[in-house]
């Protein structure tokens, strides 16, 4: 049967993964929505090869540049962010979430409350609400997919399982960029150097995030949050080679390891064609050419993401939220070049500080809760960064 698939974020990094699977398996598929941000071209070209029904960019400013772009095309053209929630409602039998950031919340709320398959590459959605999206599919009889690398490896290895008898997650860091660099370094780290990954091509913000380690926090959140499982039970390992993504511990002490290469289209194909498994144009590992598997225990003094995520999943409500708005403007902080590499974790620490970690917010996780919280993680921040500017 052919699949309507609907991608978010589809100029992206994983977008072109997602699109790349599509052109190769094309009977398959039909495409409803693609949307994008300022790359315009990217987006009516994808649109024009894949027969979209439409393409949307989520800036209003590019809207005349796309229409050019794709006249002639048959493909409807829309702009801004209330166009990306209502291609979200267009019925669809598959929706990669794959916008950078808590933009992506929202259309994922709404695909879900479709009745939507989720495929969710947006890890933010369930760092910042994943009470609400879990309830959220649960109400409407739909199905959340995990897309990142370390989540699908342990939704892999959880198939035919039973939840109950899971002793331990362990999800797998590589490091990122400054895995081998003396601590003394980093603050002087350069936007170039952590924008350079050591082992998988991915979008900027999540490159950084893998150089500091917000990005293993985020998913310790997202484990949290998905899987349903006790933060203790959560574990993360520095893995130089990222070969294996993820490991299930049983309460018989067996592990279930999940391996493949580092590429996204794994992941992104196992979701595409679930619950089926399809040939996929990734390397087939030899393991005898690779020698070995190393592990490290990840040093929480040098990466204070880490305990932070601890602190946000103990205190749970809106410390999601606040975690990640915080992290995010402190991340712009870092590309534009106004606070340091280790400033982040700084800025982040003291947001949470002053909030109570989002306890005087109230506790009730509906998406204008979300929406108050992340918007006052970035301003508190913002007046951090600018503090510490002096
Ligand atoms: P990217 O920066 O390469 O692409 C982001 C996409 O989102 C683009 O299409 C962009 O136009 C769109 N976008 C950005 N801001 C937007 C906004 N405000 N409104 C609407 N659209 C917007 O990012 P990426 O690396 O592909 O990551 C996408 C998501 O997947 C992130 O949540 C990331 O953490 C997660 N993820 C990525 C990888 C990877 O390999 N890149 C792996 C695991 C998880
Ligand atoms: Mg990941």
């Amino acid at each position: 049967m052919v699949r309507r698939v609907t991608i978010f974020g589809s100029t992206g990094s994983v977008g072109c993964n997602t699109v790349d699977l599509i052109t190769a398996d094309r009977d398959a598929f039909e495409v409803v929505a693609l949307t994008g941000g300022r790359n315009v071209a990217k987006l009516a070209r994808q649109a024009r090869e894949l027969n979209a029904e439409i393409a949307v960019t989520a800036h209003e400013a590019c809207y005349q540049d796309l229409r050019a772009a794709l006249s002639g095309s048959g493909v409807e053209v829309a702009a801004g962010s209330n166009a990306i929630l209502e291609a979200a409602e267009r019925p669809a039998d598959w929706v990669m979430s794959a916008i950078v950031g808590a933009a992506g919340l929202p259309p994922g709320l709404k695909a879900l409350e479709q009745g939507q398959t989720l495929a969710l590459a947006n890890k933010e959605s369930l760092v910042t609400a994943g009470p609400l999206l879990m309830e959220t599919a649960r109400r409407h009889g739909a199905t959340i997919l995990p897309v990142d690398s370390e989540h699908s490896a342990v939704f892999q290895a959880l198939i035919g399982e039973d939840i109950s008898t899971v002793e331990r997650v362990i999800i797998t860091a590589s490091g990122g960029a400054f895995r081998d660099w003396p601590e003394e370094k980093l603050a002087s780290a350069t936007l170039a150097e952590a924008s350079a990954h050591p082992n998988w091509a991915m979008g900027q913000r999540i490159t950084i995030d893998s150089a500091s380690l917000f990005n293993k926090a985020l998913e310790l959140i997202e484990t949290r949050e998905y899987f349903g499982v006790d933060p203790a039970m959560i574990e993360a390992i520095v893995h130089p080679e990222s070969l294996i993504h993820a490991m299930v511990g049983f309460r018989d002490g067996g592990i279930m390891a999940h391996l493949g290469p580092p590429d996204m289209r794994h992941a992104i194909g196992f979701a595409l064609n679930w619950p089926t498994r399809k040939t996929l144009p990734v390397e087939r590992l030899d393991l005898a050419a690779l020698g070995q598997l190393t592990f490290r225990e990840p040093d929480e003094d040098r990466y204070p993401a880490l305990r932070l995520a601890r602190e946000v999943m103990s205190a749970r409500g809106l410390a999601g939220a606040i975690f990640n708005g915080s992290k995010e403007r402190a991340l712009d902080g870092f590309i534009e070049g106004r606070i340091g590499f280790l400033d982040m974790a700084n800025v982040v620490d003291t947001v949470l500080a002053k909030t109570g970690a989002g306890s005087h917010m109230g506790r009730e996780i509906t998406l204008d809760a979300v929406l108050a919280a992340d918007a006052e993680a970035r301003r508190l921040a913002g007046e951090e960064m600018n503090r510490r500017q002096g």
